[in-house]
């Protein structure tokens, strides 16, 4: 009796070992294989490697312009630890210059640099998003995109054409232009033939000139053979590179038609959106830190280029004559009433962009206007 009780002393425990053992495996299991789960998801919405590709409408390389999607991609690729790289291609090795738009909205790229000022012709609110004659500076448009609402009615705008638009870089503002003939009163402007493109081409030829569009590559020619007498480009640093002053006696300024050009970058949409969330901030991140890069780079570079211009080349510094500047302001204030006249979008933008720089001009009047004033007052 007492060996059967043994017996059945140690089945019982053992049984009892058991079922303890089987209770613990089925806790425990169930944890163990949802916490691989969770492993092998996040490994693949965090850890997969992700490639774009992004088509600008610059030379690969380009001073300035053609630089910030560098910046940008470099920035991505570093910030990501290799999870989002990009590779940058200049204009025509995808799309031509122009293409740009298209081509991301169509998903044919993920991402590209340009400007907003060229899809006038299918959104007339677009140039609010670069730039508008005798319209806010560098630091003044940053302050509407990023803290007047700018942004938001940009991504307002875009969203149709399923692109997520970033501020990508800024070249302060730019010169007037390249001349060969001297502006002294309203009547040196009759008949004159300028590159000019946009909303300020529009005002040129209401002053009475003729505003022409020639692609980059070709002005120079143009300047020479006498096609144009005049044109814009961007400012003392990429003009140089241009060899304007061989070709062009006078250069003028400010750059009352551009006064604070903002690049673009634009994503799809679809491809932003799939991003994971940290990666969307990696690449706003970027994309804020290139727009700021450009315009740094521009504000180093752009003196040492206009000294060499005029010590070295012999240009002659020119001011555009007050009352040329009234006169285009006056024209301009027509064109962008009619332009933004019956699109509601447009008007919106307008109603934004036009109440900030009314806020941000008064209280720049009394701070970096006066302090500029001030400090070259004291230098006299
Ligand atoms: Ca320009």
């Amino acid at each position: 009796m007492k060996t059967l009780n043994l017996q059945a002393l140690i089945i019982l425990l053992l049984v009892s070992a058991l079922v303890v053992l089987s209770a613990l495996y089925v806790v425990k299991a169930p944890v163990f294989v949802a916490a691989d789960e969770d492993a092998l998801a996040g490994l693949n919405t965090n850890q997969k490697r992700i490639h774009w590709k992004m088509t600008t409408s610059w030379p690969k390389g380009f001073p300035g312009l053609g630089t910030a999607p560098e910046t940008f991609a470099r920035h991505v690729e570093a910030m990501s630890g290799g999870r989002l790289t990009i590779t940058v291609y200049g204009a025509r090795e995808i799309v031509p210059p122009l293409g740009v738009f298209d081509a991301v909205s169509n998903g044919s790229v993920e991402v590209g640099h340009t400007g907003a000022y060229y899809w006038k012709g299918k959104l007339p609110a677009a140039p609010f998003f670069t730039t508008i004659p005798f319209g806010m500076t560098a630091q003044e448009m940053n302050a509407w995109l990023y803290y007047g609402g700018g942004i938001e009615l940009w991504r307002e705008l875009y969203a149709p054409f399923n692109l997520y638009p970033l501020a990508g870089g800024n070249t302060g503002v730019q010169m007037a232009g390249w001349f060969n003939r001297e502006i002294k009163t309203l009547d040196d402007l009759k008949g004159l033939k300028m590159r000019i493109p946009g909303i300020a081409g529009e005002v040129f030829n209401r002053a009475g000139g003729t505003a022409v569009n020639i692609a980059g590559g070709d002005l120079y020619t143009s300047l020479k053979t006498g096609v144009i007498d005049a044109t814009e480009w961007v400012g003392p640093y990429n003009d140089l590179s241009m060899g304007f002053h061989e070709v062009a006696k006078y250069y003028y300024y400010p750059g009352w038609h551009e006064p604070g050009s903002t690049l673009e970058i634009i994503v799809n949409k679809q491809a932003f959106e799939a991003l994971p969330e940290d990666l969307k901030t990696i690449v706003e991140v970027a994309a804020r830190a290139a727009n700021q890069d450009m315009l740094d780079e521009y504000t180093a570079r752009n003196n040492a280029a206009l000294q060499q211009l005029i010590n070295e080349h012999g240009v002659q510094l020119k001011r555009l004559p007050d009352g040329v500047l009234k006169h285009l302001k006056r024209i301009t204030d027509e064109v962008i009433a009619e332009m933004v006249a019956g699109d509601a979008e447009a008007e919106k933008i307008y109603r934004s962009y036009s109440q900030f720089a009314e806020g941000v001009k008064a209280y720049h009047r009394v701070s970096e206007k006066a302090y500029i004033n001030a400090r070259d007052m004291v230098e006299e």
